[in-house]
């Protein structure tokens, strides 16, 4: 097979092996280039058009044409066939030109007497450089051998281009990764953020595309293979054998790693002269172009994983693991395709920020990035392929944008953006002392929510009262085994001694829904939000759920304790809970450990049944606190984390006030304790509505501690509270166009 191809496109890459080599600037090189294509092809004219503008192509060198035309023809995406192929990404091969549809003359060119036409895009890794064009007067289609070694000469290019190798004059030559380029993504935790980009997995460079001795070649290709064989069967016999998601994965590592398919066409992409690495890489452009065109899910994931595929065996041909050698910034803004919730852990603090290309709102990752207090952009589509290490970058968290190599305007902007929060900062700081105490003399409690170790320094830091919600299943979300019941107990006993006698409300453990331990055997739901969840799960196997009962008891070691259930829909649900809690005290009496001195066991109000329960249960609860992200997808039907619906209905919508008014009277009647938890409370226009309506603690993100409390010290709860009636009044949607024209200037 080998013999078969070793015709005249090795030739024609060993001649651009040595225009590479030349020193040249890199507009003689892409002329070089055009005229050996054309002779090699035998072709009266070869073309290279390069992407000046996102949606702009200019013809930057060409063989045949009329050389005036260089870098004066263009044509917009989609245009002529030129533009045709650059937007599908797919050949196009016709003996008759003129005569195709889309065709376009461009008299400047005098293209008009070439029949034959073969467009080959040039891409790299599903991005989209520009467009090889060869073209003959004698009316033929190119046969497929040469359309195939066009296509090697065109990825070729694409390296080159990667490398640098045509910067010159003008827009369409300009350095790559030099560019500004604008992502608008969505945001899954707010902030500013400016740095420099720091990849999670840093693109593996292929520095020789070319090689000269094919044999060679094969073998290294064979050689990584088996590697890359051997260590997916590895990680399928140490998978957890209950999650599925990631035997699935792995079974689809299998299938492609064993793929003839895959094989042969890299076999014979070395055959035409390719290095082992550059036809790996050839592969995985088809494959990612192909993705960008599926809409099928499953199929789509399946590229997903031929793409990571192809990364582990260009990491073990070239030896670039994760550790390129490069040194993280000072100011390290994490870019990803995806991360796990234990990865993001392990970097902590020093981020700055986090973008992903994928990633969604309540995803772990999200779930850490927010306690991080990191803003945290997701959806930034091919972020990944554009962004180098070192580059300078600035998130906007709030907007969900990303200004990759933003020019100095920007930048002067986006400092403004910055300083304006740093003095707001400072006047945070300022208050952090004083009582939340409003205009009208009300004092509300703010609280922070936490759920990791790190978190706790913030509660000195932004003058919280207490941790209003500690959410458990952090620390069991981020293992790769369920945690110990002695080393539970020593984590909860040090965020304790943390917080130095302030409150601290242990929610135990909330899996299920989005949350999914990976060491735990995954049910299918049809409605996992809706499904086996949080206190469901812990009443029906409760050994979990004693284990952190007793592992609470004991890090209390006699001081207070409060712990409150999760997802509590009903009374019973509350009483089967509280009762494991009085069986976990008396097994401890038994055992002779100290019970805390004073203990509270509270229910969370997440579904719109418990605000409906009987009196009794508002009796016996100890308090209740609002999961008001779940409460609100509950009560208007929409799903949390799904971006089509997820922003329609506005907290402050009448009908959602009116029923968590309904929450303040029953708990007011009964005096149980009620606080609001949801990432509303961290909103100040949302907090000063809750305290306005009768809520007076709210628990939220350290950071929102002090915007709140800001509002909430310059705002009278009376006057506000007369504005929302008269806004309900008037039969408004929203009291947030009335509540908003109150608060200006106090916020
Ligand atoms: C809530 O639902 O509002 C809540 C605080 O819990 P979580 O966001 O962890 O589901
Ligand atoms: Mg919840």
């Amino acid at each position: 097979m080998v013999q078969h191809f070793e015709t005249d496109s090795r030739q024609m890459l060993g001649r651009l092996r040595g225009v590479m080599a030349e020193d040249a600037a890199g507009q003689q090189r892409l002329d070089r280039i055009t005229l050996l294509i054309a002779e090699e092809m035998h072709t009266e004219v070869c073309s290279i058009y390069l992407f000046r503008d996102e949606d702009t192509l200019e013809l930057c060198a060409t063989q045949g044409l009329k050389p005036e035309s260089v870098h004066e023809t263009r044509l917009k995406l989609g245009e002529g066939l030129v533009g045709r192929v650059a937007r599908t990404g797919k050949v196009m091969n016709t003996d008759d030109a003129p005569g195709t549809r889309g065709f376009r003359y461009m008299p400047e060119t005098g293209e008009e007497a070439y029949s034959s036409f073969m467009g080959v895009p040039i891409q790299r890794l599903g991005e989209m450089l520009g467009v090889l064009v060869v073209q003959s007067r004698e009316s033929r289609r190119y046969s497929d051998e040469e359309v195939y070694a066009v296509e090697v000469v065109a990825m070729v290019i694409a390296e080159m281009a990667e490398l640098g190798a045509f910067v010159g004059e003008g827009a369409a030559m300009s350095a790559r990764h030099q560019r500004p380029v604008l992502f608008r993504g969505a945001t899954a935790q707010e902030g500013a953020a400016r740095g420099h980009v720091w990849l999670h997995e840093p693109r593996v460079v292929v520095a020789n595309p070319i090689a000269d001795d094919p044999a060679r070649e094969l073998e290294r290709l064979h050689e990584a293979v088996e590697k890359l064989r051997v260590g997916v069967d590895r990680m399928l016999s140490t998978a957890a054998s209950g999650d599925n998601e990631q035997l699935k994965v792995l079974e689809a590592y299998r299938m492609f790693a064993n793929s003839k398919g895959w094989m042969r066409r890299m076999e014979e992409d070395i055959a035409r002269g390719l290095s082992a690495e550059a036809a790996v890489e050839k592969e995985q452009s088809t494959a990612r172009a192909r993705m960008s065109q599926v809409t099928d899910p499953y199929l789509r994931e399946r590229l997903h994983d031929l793409d990571d595929l192809s990364n582990r065996l260009l990491r073990i041909l070239t030896g670039q693991g994760a550790e390129t050698g490069a040194d993280m910034p000072a100011d390290p803004i994490l870019i990803a395709r995806n991360i796990g919730p234990a990865e993001l852990l392990d970097y902590g603090r020093k981020l700055k920020g986090v973008i992903l290309e994928e990633g969604s709102v309540g995803s772990h990752a999200a779930i850490v990035a927010r306690a991080l207090a990191i803003p945290l952009v997701i959806h930034a589509a091919r972020i990944t392929t554009e962004a180098l290490n070192g580059d300078h970058v600035l998130v906007d968290g709030d907007q969900g944008l990303v200004h990759l190599r933003p020019d100095d305007n920007i930048v002067t902007a986006f400092r403004d953006k910055m300083a304006m929060q740093a003095q707001a900062q400072e006047r945070y700081a300022s208050i952090r002392e004083k009582p939340a105490e409003t205009l009208c003399g009300e004092r509300i409690a703010l609280h922070m929510n936490a759920g990791l170790m790190a978190d706790l320094p913030s509660l000195a830091g932004s003058g919280a009262e207490g941790v209003g919600l500690f959410r458990t299943e952090l620390q069991f979300l981020v293992r790769a085994h369920m945690p110990k019941r002695a080393e539970l107990s020593e984590l909860y006993a040090r965020v304790m001694d943390a917080a130095q006698g302030k409150r601290v409300v242990f929610r135990t453990l909330d899996i299920g829904s989005d949350k999914v331990l990976p060491y735990m055997k995954a049910v299918s739901e049809p409605n996992p939000a809706l499904g086996w969840r949080a206190v469901r799960v812990a009443l029906d196997k409760p050994g979990v759920m004693r284990m952190q009962l007793q592992a609470l008891i004991r890090a209390a070691k006699g001081r207070p304790l409060s712990v409150m259930f999760p997802f509590v829909a009903q009374h019973e649900e509350y009483s089967q809970a509280r009762a494991e809690m009085d069986k976990a005290m008396e097994r401890e009496r038994i055992l002779g450990h100290p019970l805390p001195e004073m203990l509270e066991v509270g229910a969370m109000l997440e579904t719109p049944s418990l605000a409906y329960a009987p009196d009794r249960f508002y009796e016996e609860v100890d308090f209740l606190s609002i999961g008001g992200n779940d409460l609100k997808q509950f009560f208007f039907a929409a799903d949390r984390e799904n971006e089509l619906v997820r922003r329609r209905y506005d907290t402050l919508n009448v009908s959602f006030l009116t029923f968590l008014e309904h929450i303040v009277r029953r708990c007011a009647a009964h005096d149980t304790p009620l606080s609001f938890c949801g990432e509303d409370a961290g909103r100040p226009i949302e907090a000063a509505c809750l305290a306005a309506i009768g809520m007076h603690v709210l628990s939220m993100r350290p950071a929102s501690v002090g915007p709140v409390k800001s509002v909430l010290r310059r705002t009278d709860l009376q006057e506000l509270r007369a504005v929302i009636h008269a806004a309900r009044d008037a039969g408004d949607q929203s009291v947030r166009p009335a509540v908003v024209e109150y608060l200006k200037g106090k916020l």
